[in-house]
């Protein structure tokens, strides 16, 4: 994972001109999170760049929770996002801020808007104020208390503020321009009243500022010289500047960089809220869920996260990134980093005739194919296994690499045996196998060097713990559930997302702590979930060994 990644990213051209110049002397920036849900992999992006840049030009980054909506933010959701944040590998040492932090200034600022004739207050109600603000192509209208003296306005914006008017009565608003071609400039809204009780200040506030004069001044005063932010936002820019240029504060700049989208994912609070408020999966970490917690539980690794953002760049182009482009980078980062185990997901009883019924015998495995500092571990084997059902077939072709009646097969670091039998239920189903193995074999070769083609994993069923294994596949059936106009995203949940297996597992896989990632041979990725326990095993497919589409 450690191979250098070519990749573009025109901010950090930006910011090499920047401190070529002299413009900036330190780099700061800011991941501004509003706590109204779980962080998602779009949100990775978004950290990757602004914790990344930082650490790349050694400067520093901000988490600043953005709080200037009282009601949808919760504690719960605050939490979340400092672990997910640090999950990746980001620290924002002492720089946690609130933007509810700056409402004593953000009013004072209004006011000081107020007294240079840049903001009145203005009684439109919403439908009013749209109607003046009119469209693109035609100039606006000038609204009723646009012409309204100083003194006025800062009464009323006092009036405002100490509780005077009815929620949404009225607005504080920039005084721009009502022709500007951009709608984001003719007069936007600065402050409207709520009367909601927020998480920080509690009742002292009935008004509050929106995001578009909050952020600017947020990143101002924190000396931010960086603004990263999403496309949709470039509109506002102007806004951002006009606000700074006006207060006549730090100009801090704000650049736009296209969203992360991959196929097959659904990415924004909103709907993922709706999955979890409907019970359509099991909660904000549940494996399947784009979230960062959940993508933890299902056993994806910070690396292969951070190397999707790396690879994918910072651009302005809008594309969308393929699931399969993700997965085999997870793929690639597991197949690395995870120890190896055997556990068989589908059991077929073997019975070694010719081993002796107490015998048990333990062989030492590697726990990496490739990395001997990963070490060995010890597998009992005994006269009955469980095989995977697939890995016996009647008759089989010679490429079959399994059972088949009179074909030597390899028990993965123990013996050589070969089916002589089968036995079969009622409807003729292979309900077990009948082998005999070669003594002479231990550790899995023949002395005489004879060819025996076929690997398989097992585990002894004496010693074999039973778990379950929850099985998961894409949570949507489409690459894009959101691109059927006349059907919702949640029409397209596949409904074969989760199955769930009991599997037959070595012993040593019972006590291994939960978020342990392993490579099941020959089977996939697993990882032990949040709620496993010895006395209760419970693993998660993180993904199948090789993907579907190359
Ligand atoms: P959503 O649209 O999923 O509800 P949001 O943008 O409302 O997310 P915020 O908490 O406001 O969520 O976002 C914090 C930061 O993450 C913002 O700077 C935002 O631009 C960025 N961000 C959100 N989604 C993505 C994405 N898909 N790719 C890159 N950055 C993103
Ligand atoms: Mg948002």
């Amino acid at each position: 994972m450690n191979e250098e990644v070519k990749t573009t990213n025109f901010i950090h051209d930006i910011i090499d001109a920047d401190l070529a110049s002299g413009k900036h002397v330190e780099v700061v920036t800011r991941f501004p999170p509003e706590p109204n849900g779980y962080l998602h992999i779009g949100h990775a992006k978004a950290i990757h760049l602004d914790f990344g840049t930082a650490e790349k030009y050694g400067g520093r980054c901000h988490l600043r929770m953005d709080d200037t909506n009282p009601e949808a933010e919760d504690e719960e959701y605050v939490k979340a996002i400092q672990e997910d944040i640090r999950w990746l590998g980001y620290d924002w040492g002492r720089h946690l801020y609130w933007a509810s932090d700056y409402f004593d200034t953000m009013y004072e600022y209004a006011i000081r808007l107020i007294k240079k004739g840049k903001a009145y207050v203005c009684e439109l109600g919403k439908e009013e104020f749209k109607d003046y603000r009119g469209i693109p192509t035609e100039p606006g209208k000038e609204p009723p208390g646009r012409g309204r003296s100083i003194e006025e306005n800062l009464a009323l914006f006092e009036k405002m503020k100490n509780g005077g008017f009815e929620d949404g009565a009225c607005v504080l608003r920039a005084r721009i321009d009502m022709a500007s071609p951009n709608l984001h400039m003719r007069d936007p809204a600065l402050y409207r009243i709520k009367r909601a009780t927020h998480h920080n200040t509690g009742d002292k506030w009935c008004i509050y500022p929106m995001y578009d004069f909050a952020h600017c001044i947020e990143d101002s005063l924190e000396g931010v010289t960086h603004s990263m932010c999403t496309m949709e936002f470039e509109v506002h820019r102007p806004l951002y500047d006009w606000i700074l240029e006006e207060l006549d504060v730090f100009r801090s700049h704000q650049y736009e960089f296209s969203k992360l989208n991959l196929t097959y994912v659904v990415l924004s609070k909103r709907r993922l809220l709706q999955l979890v408020n409907e019970g359509l999966v099991g909660g904000w970490d549940d494996p399947r869920m784009p979230t960062l917690c959940g993508m933890r539980r299902r056993g994806f690794t910070p690396e292969a996260i951070k190397k999707l953002c790396t690879i994918v760049g910072c651009t302005k182009y809008e594309g969308i990134t393929e699931i399969e482009q993700f997965e085999s980078i997870v793929r690639d980062d597991l197949n690395e980093a995870s120890l190896r185990a055997m556990a068989v997901l589908d059991p077929l009883k073997v019975v070694i005739e010719n081993y002796p019924d107490n015998l048990v015998e333990e062989f030492e495995v590697p726990n990496h194919p490739q990395k001997e500092e990963l070490g060995t571990r010890k597998v009992p084997f005994g006269r009955e296994l469980w095989i995977e059902r697939d890995d016996y077939m009647d008759d089989a072709p010679s490429k079959f690499k399994g059972f088949t009646i009179g074909r030597e097969v390899r028990l993965r670091g123990a013996y050589l045996a070969t089916c002589n039998s089968v036995e079969r239920d009622a409807g003729g189903n292979v309900v077990g196998l009948r082998c005999t193995y070669d003594p002479e074999t231990k550790g899995g070769s023949a002395p005489d060097g004879r060819k025996v083609r076929s690997t398989i994993h097992w585990v002894s069923a004496r010693h074999a713990v039973d778990a379950e294994i929850r099985l998961y596949d894409r949570l949507y059936t489409v690459e894009n559930p959101l691109g059927d106009k006349e059907k919702e995203f949640k029409d397209f949940l596949n409904p074969d997302s989760l199955k769930v297996a009991t599997g037959k597992l070595e012993p040593m896989l019972a006590n291994v702590e939960p978020g342990t990632r392993f490579q099941f041979e020959r089977v996939g990725y697993f990882c032990a979930d949040l709620d496993h326990t010895p006395a209760k095993p419970l693993f998660n497919r993180t993904l199948t060994l090789r993907g579907t589409k190359a």
